[in-house]
């Protein structure tokens, strides 16, 4: 339970956080890492915190099939598709692709855990996703199915609490590792990671700054979108609460070639952290944020901030269909 609001427990919770001892050296800041990651095999990452709370929602109301959307290697359309075979809910996945796409990382994933997937263009995905997954909403119902959609990255206002959650238990490990972080750096692809963290950093007035990278679109986009989700997020919440939305924080200027899409110097940027610190970044998501953060770093730009927490969101079923990207 979270402010009144029922979920399933199916991430391991809490997801450690460890110290980067050589690039807080190398930075002279004090710099963490928080696994989630580490949060399952079959559903790691992020989308597994806000899954906890939209399948349960679904549950409640008493689906049977999910649908969900997302692009060819959507760690959340892979996510999606294993929570609803452990729950024996079916799922339909409309993806951004084609049938002829390498069966590869997570759309592997997908048919493995026995999703049905539709594929749809770019374009279509750009502009129709919604009205596509209500399309199909409307067929499984004349099949006398109960299906529940599932917006893309489980970015709503009952998704975002996954992270809400996730920014309660860092305030409890923060006490027991004694430690207080002043910032808290993520990801950003559809914005409810970061608009839970930002959530939870408001109602606890605990000041930290909340950082996002966004990996694709810009800025100025996910801003917007991240006040919309604080706003659909608040109502379903026990109590009254005074958000402001002034603080909000995406920084811009590490999409590179476009969404899922690498530079050299990403990918080896992903080499060096593998081979330095022993740990995977993900091509798409994680491996551009965290590119980011030590780029703005080195650039002076967070000079004022001295321990920083990074959370690793997963993905890293994304990497094998990169494989030959790399120069090994
Ligand atoms: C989806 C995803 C993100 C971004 O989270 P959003 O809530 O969509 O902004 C970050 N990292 C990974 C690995 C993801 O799959």
């Amino acid at each position: 339970m979270l402010y009144g609001i029922e979920k399933l427990n199916l991430a391991n919770l809490p997801t450690p956080i460890e110290k980067l001892t050589k690039i807080s050296e190398l930075l002279d800041k004090n710099m963490y890492i928080k696994r989630d990651d580490y949060t399952g095999l079959e559903f790691s990452g992020n989308k597994i915190r806000k899954l906890e709370f939209s399948v349960k929602d679904a549950i409640n109301k008493g689906a049977n099939h999910l649908i969900t959307c997302g692009a060819i290697q959507s760690n959340h359309a892979r996510a999606t598709a294993v929570v609803a075979a452990k729950f024996g809910l079916g799922c339909t996945l409309v993806l951004k692709g084609n049938e002829t796409d390498d069966l590869d990382g997570n759309y592997f994933l997908d048919k493995l855990f026995g999703a049905e997937i539709t594929f749809v263009s770019a374009d279509d995905y750009a502009f129709r996703r919604n009205e596509i997954m209500e399309n199909t909403k409307e067929q499984l119902k004349k099949l006398g199915m109960k299906p529940y959609i599932i917006p893309e990255g489980a970015s709503n206002g009952i998704g975002s609490l996954g992270y809400l959650n996730c920014y309660e238990e860092i305030l409890i490990q923060e006490k027991s590792l004694g430690i207080e972080f002043d910032a808290i750096v993520v990801a950003v692809g559809s914005g409810g990671t970061y608009a839970g963290l930002y959530l939870g950093n408001q109602l606890h007035k605990s000041n930290k700054k909340i950082i996002g990278f966004n990996v694709s679109s810009t800025a100025e986009h996910f801003i917007g979108r991240i006040c919309e989700l604080v706003d659909e997020t608040l109502p379903l919440l026990d109590g009254n609460y005074d958000v402001n939305k002034e603080d909000i924080k995406i920084i811009d200027g590490y999409v590179g070639r476009g969404y899922a899409i690498n530079r050299v110097e990403e990918l080896e940027f992903i080499e060096r952290i593998a081979q330095n610190e022993g740990i995977l970044l993900d091509p798409v998501y994680s491996g551009k944020a965290f590119y980011g953060l030590i780029n703005e770093i080195q650039n002076g730009k967070f000079n004022d901030l001295k321990n920083i927490l990074f959370i690793h969101t997963g993905g890293q079923f994304g990497i094998f269909p990169k494989k030959n990207s790399f120069e090994l």
